[in-house]
């Protein structure tokens, strides 16, 4: 398998790897209706500081909707949510500690985001000044 593989083919790679079932409300997805979900949210490794690993291991096949009503929740977090059984947590979940139970890190996040705005305004005050 080539290293670098283009955006149809990651695709593909993923559709197939989960048999065309939506990996969080484990319905069937038609492929039009159908996106790569980050099984750890990008989000989340800025947050730990680390690198995010490669598609390969942290992305799953979910409907667009799934994915957007999701958000930055864990998967067991929005299955529980919509009335579904969690799972058994992925090796990419475990090894990063990403557990779902613990909304501490998504205020975290939200911080971080605000410092950036902030930055941004005091970058453009220097500028009008
Ligand atoms: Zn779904």
């Amino acid at each position: 398998m080539p290293r670098v593989l283009k955006k149809s083919q990651r695709f593909n790679f993923v559709y197939h790897k989960y048999k065309g079932i939506c990996h969080l409300c484990d319905k069937p997805v038609p492929r039009d209706k159908a996106d790569r979900d980050h099984i750890v949210p990008r989000a989340y490794f800025k947050h730990i500081g680390v690198n995010r690993p490669g598609w390969r291991i942290n992305t799953a096949l979910a409907h667009k909707y799934c994915n957007f009503a999701r958000g930055i929740r864990s998967v067991n977090d929005y299955r529980i949510s919509i009335g579904l059984e969690p799972k058994m947590l992925s090796e990419i979940e475990l090894r990063f500690n990403f557990l779902g139970t613990d909304d501490n890190w998504k205020v975290k996040v939200y911080h971080h985001q605000l410092a950036i705005v902030d930055q941004l305004h005091e970058i453009e005050n220097d500028n009008t000044s």
